[in-house]
């Protein structure tokens, strides 16, 4: 599991991050996708404001993601098979998803308008890339973190379990149960468009 086996994703537009690692001379194996908030406000421009944001940071802020997204849009910044900036300990085996949005958010935030079409866009592309790297699509839990098992988790967890960095998001109302049950609804539509069993 892990390596590059699923059916590729969507091509989204690119606004290609200034710093984050080229990989060229192997396919990266991919073990988990993780979860962010860009503490950026929820606009209909908030991706493609904060892929611009990445592209123009200086030497000394050195972070990317491979997506940004926000209620109406999905940016990649640094393709799949380079190694973004974003979670420390969780990023050369990681895909790093950058939702619009704050970490403090609570659980009424959350369930908005704005947040439940985030989250849709957001559980589409997760999905999207559990089918390319044949990742379960589980929340994991920081021991199974700790013990190397592929799935889900939030940027927060890298934190605790790695011990590298403080950042907290993407927060503790994040609606992880909504959030795994819509990765399945598009995983499986996904299969059955491509006529997967
Ligand atoms: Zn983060």
């Amino acid at each position: 599991m892990g390596n590059f086996t699923g059916p590729d994703t969507d091509h989204w537009p690119v606004v290609e991050a200034r710093w984050y690692k080229k990989i060229t001379n192997k396919s990266r194996v991919v073990h988990r996708v993780v979860i962010h908030t860009m503490e950026a406000p929820e606009t209909a421009n908030t991706a493609e404001n904060v892929a611009k944001y990445f592209q123009g940071l200086p030497k000394n802020r050195q972070a990317s993601a491979h997506l940004c997204i926000d209620n109406n849009s999905i940016v990649q910044c640094v393709l799949d098979n380079h190694v973004a900036y974003a979670a420390p300990g969780a990023n050369s085996d990681g895909i790093q998803l950058e939702l619009a949005g704050y970490a403090a958010q609570g659980a009424a935030d959350w369930s908005d308008n704005y947040s439940t079409a985030l989250l849709e866009n957001a559980a589409n592309a997760a999905a999207q890339y559990c089918l390319k790297y044949d990742l379960p699509r589980k929340h994991l839990t920081n021991t199974e973190l700790e013990k190397g098992h592929e799935g889900i988790i939030g940027h927060d967890q890298a934190t605790a379990v790695f011990k590298l960095g403080s950042h907290t998001d993407p927060g503790k109302h994040f609606p992880w149960d909504h959030f795994i049950k819509r990765v399945e609804f598009y995983y499986a539509e996904r299969k059955k468009q491509l006529g997967l069993s």
